[in-house]
């Protein structure tokens, strides 16, 4: 398989597991990766179990589509923000149930968990903007400064990576994060780690090289 079929591949069959992992639901959710100056992202409005590698979208780097019949996302101008502000080569967004009720009622992720180290610290909410616009984009780029995941307010979740299944992972991060802080609100009031509690888990992963780290 080459690299164009691998990526398409890839996107369809993570598409499909954001759907049936509780993810994303419907049409909801859209992901992409970069190859050189091209985006391979998922067609708008289009169930994932209806999607085929065929359906995947190809856009240059200022939006414009260069190969597929279907539509490109709508979260296209999403997805460039983040390549164009960030390392990241490919990014997962969805609506997963439990990040996406908190987004209606916090303005951060706070660090119920080491594991949110991973995620750069505490996990922003960007503010709301309505969908697929460029206000929206700006907003989810402010809210990864430093980071490499966000909440969108009244919306869902973004998460980005070198590799699709790194970004899909962090996504998957997130949601458990916030279920944990969901259900921890319900038993009490959640102590929260200190930064220098996650600097000392960042040392620690880099000590043990814990999940690959350098
Ligand atoms: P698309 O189907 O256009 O990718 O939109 C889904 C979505 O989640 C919009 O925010
Ligand atoms: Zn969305």
């Amino acid at each position: 398989m080459n690299d164009d079929a691998a990526h398409r591949a890839e996107l369809v069959a993570l598409a499909r597991r954001a759907s049936t992992e509780g993810l994303s639901s419907g049409t909801s959710g859209n992901l992409s990766v970069r190859v050189d100056d091209s985006v391979l992202i998922t067609p708008s409005s289009l169930d994932p179990d209806d999607t085929g590698p065929a359906d995947i979208c190809v856009v240059d780097l200022t939006g414009q589509q260069v190969a597929g019949e279907r539509r490109p996302s709508s979260e296209v101008p999403m997805h460039l923000a983040v390549y164009r502000t960030t390392s990241a080569t490919a990014v997962v967004h969805t609506h997963s149930p439990f990040a996406t009720a908190l987004s209606v009622t916090i303005d951060e992720l706070p660090a119920v968990h080491y594991n949110i180290a991973a995620l750069g610290g505490p996990v922003r909410v960007a503010p709301y903007a309505t969908f697929g616009s460029d206000e929206l984009a700006a907003n989810i780029a402010a809210a990864l400064d430093g980071r490499v995941a966000a909440i969108l307010q009244n919306h869902g979740t973004i998460a980005v990576g070198r590799t699709l299944r790194q970004a899909f992972d962090r996504a998957v991060m997130l949601e458990w994060l916030c279920a944990l802080y969901w259900r921890a609100l319900q038993v009490g009031t959640p102590r929260i780690l200190t930064e220098a509690d996650l600097d000392a888990v960042r040392t620690q992963s880099q000590r043990l090289r814990y999940g690959g780290a350098r």
